[in-house]
């Protein structure tokens, strides 16, 4: 096993194209088979896959959250920010993909996206590698 950092500037609301950062790991770690992790240590922010072809798929992912869990409603978080809690959750904190002969494997429409919910902020995405 093998577990990898790396930093992100995110802007206030955006599904955040981290694929081409997730696979440089993977090929500078020489990894031919076995499983990538992708998780985040954050609470309102996600990680999730999902298609990187049209743009506007980030738009309606971002305005149906939005709907679904409004950032004003009777929260109690003194922080303010409980629907970005609750998006986060609905997203998830942690992607697995397949990697086979060196190559991350995904679909043909498919990216690896950091949901931020919260920002703008320095975020941190964390890569494990795992051989088999
Ligand atoms: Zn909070």
């Amino acid at each position: 096993m093998s577990f990898h950092t790396f930093t992100l500037q995110t802007a206030a609301r955006e599904l955040h194209d981290i694929t081409a950062q997730v696979e440089r790991i993977v090929t500078e770690q020489g990894l031919r088979h076995g499983i990538c992790v992708v998780s985040i240590p954050h609470t309102t922010a996600g990680v999730t896959i999902n298609e990187n072809a049209d743009p506007a798929v980030k738009r309606d992912v971002l305005w149906k959250l939005d709907r679904l869990i409004p950032a004003v409603d009777d929260y109690r978080h003194a922080e303010g920010n409980s629907h970005a809690h609750l998006q986060a959750i609905l997203t998830g904190f942690s992607v697995t993909a397949p990697v086979v002969d060196g190559k991350l494997v995904l679909g043909t429409w498919q990216g690896i996206y950091f949901a931020e919910y919260d920002g703008p902020r320095t975020r941190t995405v964390q890569v494990t590698l795992l051989a088999g």
